[in-house]
């Protein structure tokens, strides 16, 4: 079954229990609440679900497909001009041109081919969004993502080519593991490389994340519910 659009009322008081636990897992760990960025997941959800979420005051979104996001974003970016699209998902490099056009900050910078179509497409579009190096730290196959062991250089080269729009790094722990030793794997190298964004953490791990030092945790289902699933609408 399709899960039914949520209402405005439940995705503003699903944002505002995700914030409150936000703040209390960064007070937790001797932080500041406000340093800690919510990226609201809407991929899979329809327009309606993503107005709703503006309507209780959240800006920033993420979405993993840049078709999808094209689809629902421009409108929504005219009425609330203070939108942050996030583009999360793994990314073809025929899709950069379109992902450079459309995203504040492109999550996925993976591999050098996808670094020079990124640099090509900013030359065309003349806008750089701010990138983040996505690192596969469980080694999984299906994942996207940098291996740990070319890390380091891979990060070096993206610093050099894009400067500080090189912002920081993302990581997605495996499903079925402790994901704290991912987070920490990849706090230590933001920090060898001075780089102050680490987006981590999803609905299940977030307060871990947090703990180990994210900025910008990415949280879809505890403010939207389940995703309706793929090609459902
Ligand atoms: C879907 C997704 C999320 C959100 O996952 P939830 O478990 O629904 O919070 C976060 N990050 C990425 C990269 C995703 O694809």
């Amino acid at each position: 079954m399709v899960p039914a659009t949520p209402s405005d009322d439940t995705v503003a008081t699903n944002l505002a229990a995700v914030s409150a636990r936000i703040a209390t897992a960064a007070r937790r760990a001797g932080r500041d609440p406000k340093d800690v960025l919510l990226i609201a997941v809407s991929k899979l959800q329809p327009g309606a679900a993503v107005a709703a979420a503006l309507r209780a005051g959240q800006t920033r979104f993420g979405e993993n497909r840049v078709q999808e996001a094209a689809a629902k974003f421009p409108a929504l970016r005219a009425a609330y001009p203070a939108l942050q699209l996030h583009l999360i998902g793994g990314l073809q490099t025929n899709k950069a041109r379109a992902a450079v056009a459309l995203a504040d900050t492109i999550e996925s910078l993976d591999r050098p081919a996808l670094a020079d179509a990124i640099a090509q497409a900013a030359e065309r579009e003349g806008r750089l969004p701010r990138l983040l190096v996505q690192v596969n730290t469980g080694a999984e196959p299906q994942k996207s993502g940098i291996a740990r062991a070319a890390a380091d250089h891979f990060i070096n080269a993206c610093q050099a080519r894009f400067g500080t729009a090189l912002a920081g790094l993302m990581c997605i722990p495996p499903l079925a593991e402790d994901p704290a030793p991912h987070f920490a794997w990849l706090a230590a190298c933001a920090a060898r490389h001075g780089l102050g964004v680490l987006s981590m953490g999803m609905s299940a791990d977030f307060e871990t994340a947090i703990a180990h030092g994210a900025t910008a945790v990415r949280v879809g289902t505890a403010i939207f519910g389940g995703r309706p699933p793929a090609g459902a609408h």
